[in-house]
């Protein structure tokens, strides 16, 4: 079981199932969201996601269908939610993870809109 919080603990959670895939997304959206050269995002079942304090817990839709989940108090970005994805699946800030474990691979999103000082060197894209 993973758990993560945000800044101010006020919005804490815990993950009951090992990711499905985790991925470095280099899009403008998460750029400016998460106030860094891209985001780092690990997609679990929606159903694992337990959400433990939420009184906090505000969401902004930044697309048609996307919804991003941040702390109304401290700023933290902590989940990524596609309504319409066919798997179900939630992305999760892994930067909000407590204690984040080494990942095998990771994929880089949107590498097309790269900040021009992101510091990956030729990121695989997908
Ligand atoms: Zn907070
Ligand atoms: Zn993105």
């Amino acid at each position: 079981m993973l758990q993560g919080q945000c800044l101010c603990q006020a919005v804490t959670f815990s993950i009951h199932e090992p990711p499905v895939r985790v991925s470095h997304c280099h899009c403008r959206i998460c750029q400016r969201q998460h106030g860094a050269a891209f985001a780092t995002y690990l997609s679990v079942p929606y159903a694992s996601l337990q959400l433990t304090e939420i009184a906090a817990l505000r969401w902004y839709r930044s697309s048609p269908d996307v919804l991003r989940g941040f702390c109304q108090h401290c700023g933290s970005s902590l989940f990524w939610h596609h309504q319409h994805e066919p798997d179900n699946l939630i992305a999760v800030a892994v930067a909000a993870l407590d204690n984040p474990p080494v990942f095998g691979e990771i994929r880089h999103l949107c590498v097309d809109e790269r900040a021009p000082w992101c510091p990956c060197v030729e990121p695989n894209s997908v």
